[in-house]
């Protein structure tokens, strides 16, 4: 039993109990086949059209964020009870990067975590399997993080570098998987749309093309998708960046278009999200199916709700949504900027510690 203190009133018991206070969640939709229907979820994803009734984008003290934190309790309040879920439980980590670890910025390219996120992940690290799950490429995401001491899943998940295991269960899947020594560790790489990597090129050439017109857009290639980010376009024209980008893709069916924040990302069809790298690195780890481990999923973004997802569904774990605005989430708590991210990311590693410690006296 614990209870929430940034409200005082918040009381809940277990996962299950909380998920039960839980009204309906929206499920995460692929954007309609119109360019209107994009461009409503393009202004329904910009936080800043959200909160333009009040003017501020951070609602730590706004009685609407407040009163949506009953729904979705902040895990530095609710950190005793994540915790108590884990005791005796090997805890595994899973970290989104832009939006999560690194600030939102106006230039995609400059989304740099700082030194201090840098050692305390570096720190978590060390002392439970951490994952960096991504929409970018996985190079690009390491380019970023450069710690060897993680597994990378880049292009949402389609793209990973992870342990080798003994069991290979993932070939299964008919994905190509290879052994080798990369980035200072033994690792298996494991791509789920190898075959889609020419038209994934050709789509990135094109969108450039087509958007180069529009002030402010980038068109950035993921490898196994292209993100098309309005960030910095004036909203005025976001329409058009929706009709380029519908413009492009409405001859190729065999990609999709899901939607960032401010940004739109072009994707294979293929069964594969975030989610799906989640259970394969569980997998891959051998703490698929265990009941001794409790995974922790943080992100920001709408592709992290395949993971929360999953972790919800399986009551396996729990999934922690980092947003200063109100939204629906299959998260089941809340944290509202990279800083809190840290300072969750401390508290865990310190408690971790000194279970350890407990343990061997
Ligand atoms: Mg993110």
């Amino acid at each position: 039993m614990g209870s929430c203190a940034n409200d005082g009133s918040t009381e809940y018991d277990d996962p299950a109990s909380l998920e039960k206070m839980k009204e309906p969640v929206l499920p995460l939709k692929l954007m309609p086949l119109h360019t209107n229907g994009w461009l409503h979820d393009m202004k329904l994803s910009s936080p800043s059209a959200v909160f333009a009734s009040n003017g501020t984008s951070s609602g730590a003290f706004d009685p609407i964020y407040r009163a949506w934190t009953k729904k979705y309790p902040s895990a530095l309040n609710a950190f005793d009870h994540i915790v108590a879920y884990g005791k005796g439980k090997k805890i595994v980590l899973f970290l989104d990067y832009d939006g999560t670890l690194s600030p939102i910025v106006d230039e995609p390219d400059n989304a740099v975590m700082s030194d201090q996120m840098r050692e305390v992940v570096r720190n978590a690290a060390l002392h439970l399997p951490t994952a960096i799950i991504s929409g970018r490429s996985r190079d690009k995401v390491f380019d970023f993080v450069k710690l060897t001491e993680l597994y990378y899943a880049g292009s949402h998940g389609m793209d990973i570098m992870g342990p080798v295991g003994e069991h290979d269960s993932v070939t299964d899947r008919g994905s190509s998987i290879n052994s080798n020594k990369k980035q200072g560790k033994e690792v298996k790489i494991f791509q789920a749309a190898t075959e889609f990597l020419p038209m994934i090129d050709e789509v990135f050439r094109l969108l450039i093309e087509k958007t180069k017109a529009i002030e402010g857009v980038k068109v950035e290639n993921n490898k196994f998708c292209v993100s098309v980010h309005y960030r910095n376009v004036e909203e005025k024209d976001w329409k058009v960046v929706a009709q380029c980008t519908n413009d492009v893709l409405k001859v190729y069916p065999r990609l999709r278009l899901t939607h960032g924040r401010k940004v739109l990302e072009v994707r294979p069809v293929i069964d594969w999200n975030k989610g799906k790298a989640v259970e394969f690195l569980l997998d891959s780890l051998e703490l698929a199916n265990c009941n001794n481990v409790l995974p922790i999923y943080i992100g920001d973004d709408r592709t992290d709700e395949d993971a929360f997802k999953v972790l919800r569904d399986d009551k396996r774990g729990f999934g922690i949504l980092v947003s200063s605005v109100p939204k629906d989430s299959h998260a089941l708590y809340s944290l509202i900027d990279p800083s809190e991210v840290m300072d969750f990311l401390k508290r865990l590693v310190m408690w971790i510690e000194g279970e350890a410690l407990h343990k061997s006296q």
